[in-house]
């Protein structure tokens, strides 16, 4: 959403649509195909610069552009066909496989902009299983980024298309740093559903699209185009999605690289956004070996220690380690 028509909607949207303007009003306005077209694109729009309406307060938080190249992304892979005895649970021996599974589109974002990139099969491509192509975009893209951003990318996006990529014959990807958000999904939270799109429900943000699940993916190993381009506009969206969790589950994921690395500002900055709107807090945090001052960040609510031991240098000689 370009800037004039955010901001045109915003203005009325801060006063809670008090001219009488609503979605429908600015969709038939700016062209939308719907007023729920309008309202998606201009609560993304909202979300990624960081402005909420609470209580009646807006609060703008700045969006750090600078930063180290961080993608977005996420694959859909074919499923395994093979030839089995019966139905039911059972054992699939490797000999059983008719064809292997492969990856039938990719899609990827870096991290703020607007654009979402993709690659799909062709028809022919899809039914012999061929995703060289495709896989050399995300090579590229894969080579070009410090970090990468997954839902459950360390157990499946990652080793797949790592195993993709050995089997077509390319060399490993320039190494990158990886932040998968379903770890923090498990391992902080309790949702009852760790599903990618029950979090993004529960935190009311962008949601998945839907799909109708085996026939579409049947439907893609045939090669059959409307269900290629199918895959590929649910995998775009899964990535539009995938960047509104992150953002909102960023200041919560432990050991975040440390954006603070990548930049070449002489301030402090935050690690996990790479803000220098940091505020000192009352409280410290100790290690074995001190104590140190605490910031938190005023733009994305992450925590920081500073490096600065707090304690004395003679205080420092008499700490004896636990063992
Ligand atoms: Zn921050």
């Amino acid at each position: 959403m370009n800037s004039a028509i955010f901001e045109e909607i915003y203005t009325d949207w801060i006063n809670n649509f008090d001219s009488g303007n609503g979605y429908e009003f600015f969709a038939k306005k700016f062209g939308f195909s719907s007023a729920e077209a309008a309202r998606s694109s201009f609560r993304r729009e909202r979300r990624k610069r960081g402005l909420k309406r609470e209580n009646g307060i807006v609060e703008q938080k700045k969006i750090v552009k600078k930063s180290p190249k961080i993608l977005i992304f996420d694959i859909e892979t074919s499923f395994i066909q093979a030839a089995v005895w019966s139905l039911g649970k059972q054992y699939v021996n490797k000999r059983q496989i008719l064809k292997d599974w492969f990856c039938f589109s990719y899609s990827a974002k870096w991290l703020y902009d607007d654009a979402v990139m993709s690659g799909v099969l062709t028809p022919e491509e899809a039914k012999n299983g061929n995703d060289k192509r495709i896989m050399e975009e995300l090579w590229n893209l894969l080579s070009e980024c410090s970090i990468a951003i997954t839902y459950n990318g360390n157990f499946f996006d990652i080793p797949k298309v790592n195993t993709r990529f050995i089997i077509n014959g390319f060399a490993p990807p320039h190494p990158y740093k990886s932040i998968d958000v379903y770890q923090t999904i498990s391992r902080v939270f309790a949702f009852s559903s760790k599903s990618m799109d029950f979090v993004s429900y529960k935190l009311e943000l962008e949601r998945k699209l839907e799909n109708s699940g085996m026939e579409l993916w049947m439907a893609c190993s045939e090669g059959k185009p409307e269900a290629l381009l199918e895959m590929v506009t649910y995998n775009k969206q899964d990535v539009v999605c995938l960047e509104t969790d992150y953002l909102r589950i960023r200041p919560w994921i432990k050991n975040h690289p440390n954006i603070g690395v990548w930049h070449d500002s002489k301030e402090r900055v935050c690690g996990f956004c790479g803000s220098d709107n940091l505020r000192l807090t009352d409280k410290t945090y100790p290690t074995p070996a001190g104590i140190y001052k605490t910031f938190r960040c005023n733009d994305c609510d992450g925590i920081g220690r500073s490096k600065e031991n707090e304690l004395s240098k003679e205080k420092r000689k008499v700490i004896s380690p636990n063992i």
